[in-house]
C-alpha cells in the first residue's frame, strides 16, 4: 500500500479530508480502487444522528462511534487536521505533507470532539451522569439537535423538568411550519416548557451556572444545560489556501454537477460543505459521495469527463426523532408525526443501516 506504483504508475492517490458521513463513506468505497488516505482529527467516525440517544443511553454509542480502521481496512489513516492545501499536497497540523492525484474535501461541520473513541464514549457516560443527577435541564436551541435531545430526555426521564429556549418563532426552521407546529404540540404534551423567540446569553454562562436569564427577562433555574445552537461550517481552514476563491459568502465550496470544485479537474467536495441548494442532510451527503466515487473511478481508469455522473439536488425530506417511538417527518407529499415515522427512524436511528453501508455488522457490540 505504501508504494503508489502498485496502482499502475501513480495517478491514483486519493486524499479524503474529513472523516464524517461523506468522507468516511467515500474513503470506504474507493479503498480497493485507489491508494486512499483519510485525514480526520479523530480516530473514529460517528453517526451524528445517534448522538442524542447516546446521551440518555451511553451504550448506544458502542455501535454509532466506529473506529475508522474498522471500515478502512485497505487505506491509510492520518489522525490530524488538514490546515493547508496546494495543487498537489495537503499539509496537516502535525506537519505532514501528503501528496495527492485527486482530493476530496468533506470537512462538513466543525465539532470539537475527543481525539479517540474511548474518550468519546467516556464523554457520553459523563453527559448521561449529568442528566441523571439533574432535576431540571435547560436546552438552548430548537433546531434538530435541541429538539431531538428534548425528546430523548422527556421520554426517558419524564420526571425531569425540561425547558427549551429557542430564538426563532418556530422550531425546526429547516423544514416547514406544519412540522414545527406538530413538534411544538408534541413537546408540550411531554411537559417540556417551551420558550420561543427568546435567547440566553451564552457568554454569561459557565458549566456551573444554575440560573439563566432570557432576553425576555425570564429567569430559568436548571441544574444543567446543553447548548444545541448548531456548529460552524468546517471551511475556515480553506480561507488561506488555493481554494479561497472557491468559497461562497457562507463559506461553502462551490461545486459543479459532477461534485468537483468549480474550475478544478481533480478536486471534489461532498457533504455539508458544498453550496448545493438542498437541506444539509447526511442522507444527501452519502449520495454526493456515491456520485463523486463513481466519477473518481471513471477518471482514474482514463474514462471521458463527458461520461461523468451528475448529482441532482433532492427535494426536502427529513425525519426528526422524538424519543424512542415517535418522530416528525416531512415528505414531499405530506407531514406526519407519531409512531409511523417513529417506526422508520426512532428505534435504531438508522445505526444498523449505516453500519451495513460501511460494510460492518449492524449489531456488533464491542466488549
Ligand atoms: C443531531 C443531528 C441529527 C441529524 N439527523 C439527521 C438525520 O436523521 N438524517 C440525515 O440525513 N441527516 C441528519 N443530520 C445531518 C447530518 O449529520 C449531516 O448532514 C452530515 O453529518 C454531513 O456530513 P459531512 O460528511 O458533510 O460532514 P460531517 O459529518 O460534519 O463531518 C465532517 C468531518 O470533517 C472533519 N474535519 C473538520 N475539519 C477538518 C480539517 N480541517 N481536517 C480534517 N478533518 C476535518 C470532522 O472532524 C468530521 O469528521 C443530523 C445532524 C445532527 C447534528
Amino acid at each position: 500500500m505504501e508504494n503508489p506504483e502498485q496502482w499502475g504508475g501513480g495517478g491514483r492517490r486519493v486524499v479524503v479530508i474529513g472523516g464524517g458521513v461523506a468522507g468516511s463513506f467515500i474513503a470506504k468505497s474507493l479503498q480497493f480502487h485507489a491508494d486512499v488516505t483519510l485525514i480526520d482529527p479523530k480516530d473514529y467516525f460517528e453517526i451524528p444522528w445517534a448522538s442524542l440517544r447516546a446521551m440518555v443511553e451511553p451504550s448506544f454509542a458502542e455501535r454509532s462511534v466506529i473506529h475508522h480502521k474498522d471500515y478502512l481496512t485497505n487505506g491509510h489513516l492520518i489522525v490530524s487536521s488538514a490546515i493547508n492545501i496546494t495543487d498537489t499536497e495537503v499539509l496537516t497540523s502535525e506537519g505532514r505533507l501528503v501528496t495527492y492525484d485527486y482530493l476530496v474535501i468533506a470537512t462538513g461541520h466543525n465539532d470539537p470532539s475527543p481525539k479517540n473513541r474511548t474518550e468519546k464514549l467516556k464523554q457520553y457516560q459523563a453527559e448521561n451522569e449529568k442528566i441523571k443527577a439533574s432535576q431540571s435541564i435547560l436546552i438552548i436551541g430548537g433546531g434538530p439537535t435541541g429538539v431531538e435531545l428534548a425528546g430523548e430526555i422527556a421520554v426517558d426521564f419524564p420526571e425531569k423538568k425540561v425547558t427549551l429556549v429557542h430564538n426563532g418563532s418556530r422550531l425546526l426552521e429547516f423544514i416547514g411550519p406544519k412540522a414545527s407546529n406538530k413538534t411544538l404540540d408534541w413537546l408540550r404534551s411531554k411537559k417540556v416548557d417551551m420558550k420561543l423567540e427568546q435567547t440566553v446569553n451564552l457568554n454569561n454562562i459557565s458549566d456551573g451556572s444554575k440560573t439563566f436569564i432570557t432576553s425576555a427577562g425570564e429567569t430559568i433555574k436548571a441544574d444543567c444545560h446543553f447548548v444545541c445552537t448548531g456548529k460552524p461550517l468546517g471551511s475556515a481552514w480553506l480561507e488561506g489556501t488555493v481554494l479561497k476563491e472557491s468559497l461562497d459568502s457562507f463559506g461553502r465550496l462551490k461545486v459543479d454537477e459532477n461534485m468537483r470544485v468549480k474550475g478544478r479537474k481533480n478536486i471534489f467536495a461532498i457533504g455539508d460543505i458544498t453550496d448545493i441548494k438542498e437541506i444539509k442532510q447526511g442522507y444527501f451527503a452519502q449520495k454526493h459521495a456515491l456520485v463523486a466515487a463513481k466519477n473518481l473511478k471513471l477518471l482514474m481508469t482514463g474514462g471521458k469527463e463527458t461520461k461523468m455522473a451528475i448529482y441532482e439536488p433532492r427535494s426536502v425530506k427529513a425525519i426528526v426523532s422524538l424519543g424512542r417511538q415517535d418522530a416528525v417527518a416531512q415528505f414531499s407529499f405530506t407531514t406526519v408525526i407519531g409512531l409511523v415515522p417513529g417506526f422508520i427512524k426512532s428505534r435504531d436511528l438508522f445505526v444498523g443501516k449505516t453500519r451495513k453501508l460501511m460494510g460492518l455488522d449492524p449489531n456488533v457490540v464491542y466488549s
